[in-house]
């Protein structure tokens, strides 16, 4: 496994001042540890992205997916080794990891398809005024800085990379400091297929690298996934140059629960909406709102759910989930178990670390949080649910709504009228019905409000890295 950044084309050791370690989480102990890439180091890899762009957009998008197909093909091969360093960096229990990285393949086999149609979007516009033809071309918007986060690095470089290279950019990745060794296979997927040198790459680093590559003026377009306060550092940088970002942030989504519902089936996507990947899901379903009406049914069957949940090392044990992935997630959820106890909120399951080497937790359960607790409006990133009841359908909506978050949301009901009404008023970017976190790559992810601005996924992720032309000739 080689630790170093793919610039040019070529594998370099870092130049930076940071010492990058990589945990492994279940221990809480490095396995592995690197030089982040310098700034001089960033300038390069954009120069390289700049000297690539001409013939890479020029490349036939025919060609453009069979690279894109070759990328699903070589993940396919690195199956193994791709899933033992997920569990093993990120914590995640072993099918998790495995429907990682099936998502990416999805997503590179998805944009594939899309790339291959590209020169079909390009047509005559039909005019009402005669004596004019007009014609759209679909260009790429150039080189693009993508800046990710740890939670699911596969997927999140993924879904920027597919749709950024089937557009015709050429792309500089930073993947997170806390996992930087598994957007390295992206690179060495490069290498096998022959990608034309400067088109992908890869800078790791912390803080300083990321600025340095979001505030770089050799970009057309930065593309960030990540927490709030880094994503409005990301669109200051955007502002002072006028160019385009898209934003994929936090999120604080509720679950809304009727009764009407089977409870065993509730309490199943209840726990899957907030232990999957220990709850670090931008999309983690958080705020639970149950009817009162099957309130006290299903709260003990939730609590006893969460409390048997099988929690360790994914590597040694058979688990339903995994420790947080850092050390500093670690410290952030015990802080907000600690703000539980300042308010005095109800603990009905967990609201502790757990007493074992690791960054562990118990999955959480507080039950009728106020509605200005801090648990009950931030984003946490962990195992931790808080419940709340609601009488009418209004209110369950105007509570769902009454966040400065808005990514995802689900709607359990057995009324299928009810809930598309109530999916349609709910203030979000994608909502479940009688289902948990159900990404497609054919559909879109992305929030409203505090979530972020702009589409990934779907025909939408491809034209966040397209710009649209027309030519309009006077046939007089
Ligand atoms: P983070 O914002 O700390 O880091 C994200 C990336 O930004 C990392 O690569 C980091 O090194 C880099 N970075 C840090 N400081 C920077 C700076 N000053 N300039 C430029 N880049 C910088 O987020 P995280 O802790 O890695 O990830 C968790 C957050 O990501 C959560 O808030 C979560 O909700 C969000 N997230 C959102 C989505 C989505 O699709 N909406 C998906 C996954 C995660």
């Amino acid at each position: 496994m080689t630790t170093s950044h793919y610039i040019a084309g070529r594998w370099v050791e870092g130049q930076g001042s940071d010492c990058i370690s990589v945990n492994d989480p279940a221990l809480g102990q490095p396995f592995a540890e690197f030089m982040a890439a310098s700034v001089a180091q960033v300038d390069q890899a954009v120069a390289a992205a700049r000297s690539a762009l001409p013939a890479w957009k020029s490349t036939g998008a025919n060609k453009r997916a069979a690279f894109l197909r070759g990328f699903a093909e070589q993940l396919g091969q690195r199956r193994e080794a791709l899933i033992t360093l997920q569990m093993r960096n990120n914590g995640k229990p072993r099918h998790e990891a495995e429907i990682d990285l099936d998502d990416a393949i999805a997503t590179f086999t998805y944009y594939a398809e899309l790339a291959e149609q590209l020169p079909s979007k390009n047509r005559d516009v039909p005019l009402a005024v005669p004596g004019f033809t007009a014609r759209t071309r679909l260009e790429p918007v150039g080189v693009v800085g993508l800046i990710v986060p740890w939670n699911f690095p596969l997927v999140t470089s993924a879904w920027k990379l597919a749709p950024a290279l089937a557009a015709g950019c050429t792309v500089v990745l930073k993947p997170s400091e806390v996992t930087p060794l598994i957007e390295q296979a992206y690179g060495q997927i490069a290498d096998a297929l022959g990608l034309p040198a400067g088109v992908l790459n890869i800078v790791n680093g912390k803080a300083e690298t990321g600025a340095a590559l979001s505030n770089h003026n050799g970009l057309d377009k930065l593309s960030f996934t990540g927490s709030n306060s880094v994503g409005s550092q990301v669109m200051r940088s955007a502002s002072a140059q006028c160019r385009p970002v898209t934003l994929e942030l936090g999120g604080k989504s509720a679950i809304v629960v009727f009764d009407d519902c089977d409870v065993d089936q509730a309490v199943e996507w209840i726990v899957a909406g907030i232990t999957w990947n220990a709850g670090q899901m931008c999309s983690a379903t958080s705020r639970l709102l149950v009817q009162d009406g099957i309130a006290d049914a299903l709260l003990p069957r939730l609590q006893a759910t969460l409390e048997n949940l099988r929690v360790g090392n994914p590597l040694t044990e058979e688990v339903d989930m995994g420790p947080l992935t850092s050390q500093a997630q670690w410290l952030k959820v015990a802080s907000y178990f600690a703000t539980a106890r300042e308010e005095g909120l109800q603990c009905l399951a967990g609201g502790k670390a757990l007493d074992r080497d690791g960054w562990f937790v118990s999955p959480t359960l507080y039950a009728d949080v106020p509605k200005d607790s801090r648990l009950w409006s931030e984003e946490i990133f962990g195992p931790v649910l808080c419940a709340r009841r609601f009488a009418s359908e209004e209110q369950a909506i105007a509570e769902a709504n009454d966040s400065r978050f808005g990514l995802v949301a689900t709607v359990c009901s057995a009324d299928l009228e009810r809930a598309e009404r109530v999916a349609d008023a709910l203030e979000v970017g994608h909502v479940w019905i009688n289902s948990v976190q159900a990404v497609f790559v054919e559909t879109s992810w992305g929030g409203t409000k505090g979530s972020g601005i702009g589409r990934e996924l779907g025909p939408w992720g491809l034209s966040a890295y397209q710009s649209v032309k027309h030519v309009t000739r006077c046939l007089g």
